[in-house]
């Protein structure tokens, strides 16, 4: 089963597989708020070293967090001898210990309150998206509804792991551009790339990333991250590169 299709790939909502995106990150009425999502997650890519696409890298910063898997078997595990299987109150003691934030947020949510998975699913999101889109429960419902009992519970735990990705994983935005720290540090590579982009543009000649990479003692994977991340914005990147080295001549 595939528990990342029944979640918004941009954030911890729950979709259905067929809308993709939740809400706030549909587009067009999304537009802002994707824009914005998408820089975070840019630039945790590229603090990360990735070069995924924009739509896997919040699901690969969950398993930086806790992969539910491991959480689902420390469930597992820990039900040996007992019948209630699926009681509330253990999976929110055990995910509560490796979520804690995500727990600390929805304290109000007391499990005694609820009868099933689904439910309490439903209270969570509510208490976390005060803006609560009631689309975004019915989702949650609807999904509930398609799994086995085992999966409706580690669907859950997916959704604890994404909140806590949300809350404790994201870095701020990327400003339109590089940061200051960032160039200084890497403030050669960065004039390589942008001369191998120029060479790209003007005399249509194919850059050579591995050997770029290599001169700079990086990984391929880095300097690939780098390039995307200069493709977006070339200029930016430029003008920053001439107002750090106006800043030095002056000093
Ligand atoms: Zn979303």
């Amino acid at each position: 089963m595939k528990f990342f299709n029944y979640f918004c790939p941009l954030c911890w909502r729950p979709t259905t597989e067929n809308k993709r995106f939740c809400p706030i990150h549909r587009q067009p009425n999304g537009a802002k708020e994707y824009k914005k999502r998408r820089r975070q997650l840019e630039r945790a890519a590229f603090l990360n070293g990735w070069s995924h696409p924009t739509n896997d890298i919040f699901n690969s910063l969950i398993s930086k967090v806790i992969a539910p898997k491991s959480v689902n078997r420390s469930i597992t595990d820990s039900s040996i001898n007992r019948v209630d299987d699926d009681s509330l109150s253990r999976i929110s003691t055990i995910c509560a210990s490796n979520y804690q934030e995500c727990f600390r947020l929805i304290s109000a949510v007391n499990t005694k309150r609820f009868k099933s998975i689904d439910e309490w699913g439903g209270a969570v999101i509510r208490v976390i998206d005060k803006s609560a889109n009631e689309a975004t429960v019915n989702d949650w419902k609807k999904n509930c509804s398609e799994c086995t009992p085992s999966n409706k519970r580690l669907l859950l735990i997916h959704l604890f792991a994404r909140i806590e990705t949300e809350k404790t994983a994201l870095p701020e935005p990327a400003k339109k551009g590089p940061l200051i720290g960032t160039i200084s540090v890497n403030q050669e590579v960065l004039i390589a790339l942008l001369k191998a982009y120029d060479d790209q543009q003007q005399l249509k000649t194919k850059i050579n990333l591995a050997a770029l990479a290599k001169r700079h003692g990086l990984t391929r994977q880095t300097m690939h991250a780098k390039w995307i991340m200069l493709l977006k914005n070339p200029e930016v990147y430029r003008k920053a590169i001439k107002m750090q080295k106006n800043q030095q001549k002056t000093k």
